[in-house]
């Protein structure tokens, strides 16, 4: 298995962060710090409010602007909530979807990440695909089987040529936000794991080409160990993508793996 059949991804999270205001800075501040080379996809999942915003800041960069969150529904009267047609409009790529926090704050349920997903893929967007066990499931014993129940959950009703458009984000919850990361080793079992369940109901192909990204607490220190892992092809970065120098750094050790 190797990456030349996939794209690497480094993806920002930044959740309830920055005025529109910050966010120039942010951009401004990072523009000139970035990588050159075209390897690793980079992306940065923040407030709605702020995507336009964004997008003017980061023009010309290589830096796209996504969403963190979508309803599955086309319309309606679902207030304070935005449709995958309206990111689209914008010309929105990316959307974190299922993200443990929106499963934990707002009852999130493993049918409506499907839906969601569903939603995303008709609308032309990628949708990035959270899942993670927390630390009791984790001590249960119960992961693999957990993680493979969110994963076919998610996707059902993809198919294979779909799939090609959907991320996958390995996140235990116990690493988010917490300063505990995942070792290599125990992340690329998961994502190893994640793939073979892909290789089964889609077939080879389709599994190699689904980019898998790990997400909890990735940062500056350890992202080269779990990026060199051959199944780990980028990462969803929450607390160290709002500092621009930590998140122009983490790009540019992501275009360095080996694209085989
Ligand atoms: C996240 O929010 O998806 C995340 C991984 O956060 P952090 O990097 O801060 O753990």
């Amino acid at each position: 298995m190797n990456r030349k059949y996939r794209k690497t991804i480094m993806a920002g999270n930044w959740k309830m962060n920055k005025t529109a205001t910050e966010t120039v800075e942010f951009a401004n501040a990072i523009k000139p710090l970035l990588p050159k080379t075209r390897h690793c996809e980079a992306v940065i999942c923040l407030p709605a409010l702020n995507i336009t915003t964004a997008q003017k800041a980061l023009k010309g960069s290589r830096i796209s602007v996504g969403a963190e969150t979508v309803h599955y529904e086309a319309s309606g009267a679902f207030t304070g909530e935005m449709t995958t047609g309206m990111l689209a409009d914008l010309g929105v790529r990316y959307v974190i979807i299922g993200h443990s926090e929106r499963r934990q704050y707002y009852r999130e349920t493993d049918l409506a990440v499907n839906r969601k997903v569903r939603a995303a893929v008709d609308a032309g967007l990628t949708p990035i695909v959270c899942i993670g066990e927390s630390l009791q499931q984790r001590a249960l014993g119960v992961t693999m089987e957990l993680l493979d129940y969110q994963l076919m959950v998610a996707v059902a009703g993809i198919s294979a040529a779909e799939m090609k458009k959907v991320v996958i984000a390995y996140e235990p919850i116990w690493a988010i936000g917490t300063g505990k990361t995942a070792t290599a080793a125990q992340a690329q079992e998961v994502c190893a794991h994640l793939r073979a369940a892909l290789r089964k109901k889609y077939g080879a192909r389709t599994a190699r080409g689904v980019s898998i990204l790990y997400g909890g607490s990735m940062n500056v220190n350890n992202a080269d160990e779990l990026l060199a892992e051959p199944d780990i092809d980028g990462g969803l970065i929450g607390g160290a993508s709002l500092k621009p120098a930590d998140f122009a750094k983490l790009i540019e050790i992501c275009a360095q793996v080996d694209h085989g």
